[in-house]
């Protein structure tokens, strides 16, 4: 019997089907693809996670010898809860042109595409092999495509140039802010609140840290150094606090996350270093004096550099070719494409749907982009046959 061969729709389906939310499994799906893949004569080779629940999937079509076009995608999706959904969200659901479901658009309409495209570049006598990068954990701080990227050019072989497919409606994407995440905790002394000179109120400090970072964003603003993103600044957000046990309790522990997005221009030590400054010489004198081992202590706990592909790159000028453009695009949110190009893999976004879609309750994708995508997959085996 014939191999069988899913249209992206189908394919998509399918994907959708696996609940890959970043804290769950991808292990079904990576099954799925593996089995897939196989019975097309395609071979692949997992990187597993250390705790073995998640594994990325790396792919060669075409010669193993020499360095390919890599297409890269992450399996994993945001979680749905809390969300209001007007369709089961792990069901492909169309109404009219649009396909519903999480992860139609970021990524999983990616991945369906290159997936239903593999027989095709199998069946070509491609020159330049295809490479296909299945990662996860991607919405989590892109923490799971790292070990695979270490592989690259070692046990794995290395990308001549990276084409990452978050949703960009197929525009070429050669730049991207930087995310970092951090986890400031608040130690401070508990007594009753009718005696607050006896206590060391950790929420109140917390308050005065977060000011200062309302400031920092404020000022970060009015820089404006990001002309081509929109917001055309770098950011700085407090997203989640906890701390205290009751209202007639001076509160022992407060703690806050907090983050920023930076353009390119902005450095990113600069908004670390000035914040612990601050906690250091203008919040912890105070505390210290009422109770010596009162503490500010400040953890990274994600980092993505920014994306800032140089004029001209390998990825970003065959994009532009392969796609028919002439302009390129800014964006606000990160990928995988710094973690590559960092890595001295030449990289670009080009990817099917509309990032305004993506993390959102009904969530869906155009099924006209994914045709467009499938076109553009067509342009790269063409050129890979080629060249
Ligand atoms: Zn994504």
């Amino acid at each position: 019997m014939a191999p069988q061969i899913l249209s992206p729709k189908e394919m998509l389906e399918k994907l959708v089907s696996f609940d890959t939310t970043s804290v769950k499994t991808n292990i079904l799906l990576i099954e799925f693809v593996e089995g897939y893949l196989a019975s097309h004569g395609i071979d692949s080779v997992r990187v597993p996670s250390g705790n073995g629940i998640h594994t990325s999937l790396h792919a060669v079509i075409g010669p193993g010898d020499v360095p390919g076009i890599g297409l890269s995608g992450h399996t994993d999706v945001v979680p749905v809860e809390g969300q209001n959904w007007s369709t089961d969200p792990f069901t492909l659901t169309q109404k009219g042109s649009r396909l519903y479901g999480r992860g139609s658009c970021d990524m999983k309409g990616f991945i369906a595409c290159i997936l239903s495209h593999a027989p095709k570049f199998k069946e070509r006598d491609l020159k330049t092999p295809v490479h296909l990068l299945l990662s996860y954990d991607e919405e989590v701080g892109c923490t799971g495509v790292r070990p695979m990227i270490e592989e690259l050019g070692d046990k794995l072989p290395a990308p001549r140039l990276v084409f990452v497919g978050e949703p960009t409606s197929m525009k070429v994407v050669d730049s991207h802010k930087s995310s970092s995440g951090f986890v400031t905790e608040v130690t401070g002394l508990e007594s009753h609140s009718g005696k607050p000179q006896l206590g060391v109120n950790s929420i109140m400090a917390a308050g005065e840290l977060i000011s200062e970072l309302t400031r920092i964003d404020a000022e970060l603003r009015l820089r404006a150094d990001g002309p081509r993103f929109d917001p055309p600044y770098t950011n700085v957000a407090v997203a989640l606090i906890e701390g205290g046990t009751a209202r007639n309790i001076t509160p022992k522990s407060c703690k806050f996350s907090w983050m920023f997005r930076a353009v390119p221009a902005t450095g990113t030590n600069e908004i670390l270093t000035r914040f612990e400054k601050f906690a250091k010489e203008e919040v912890l004198p105070a505390m210290v004096k009422v109770y010596p081992e009162a503490a500010i202590e400040t953890v990274q706990t994600t980092h993505v550099p920014a994306l800032n592909a140089p004029e001209g790159s390998p990825a970003v000028s065959l994009a532009l070719k392969l796609a028919g453009q002439n302009e390129t695009f800014a964006v606000s949110y990160v990928t995988e494409g710094s973690l590559f190009e960092e890595a001295g893999f030449s990289s670009v976004i080009i990817g099917p749907g509309s990032i305004s879609q993506a993390h959102a309750p009904d969530e869906f994708i155009e099924e006209s982009e994914l045709e467009v995508c499938s076109g553009f997959l067509g342009q790269i085996a063409d050129y890979a046959e080629a060249n």
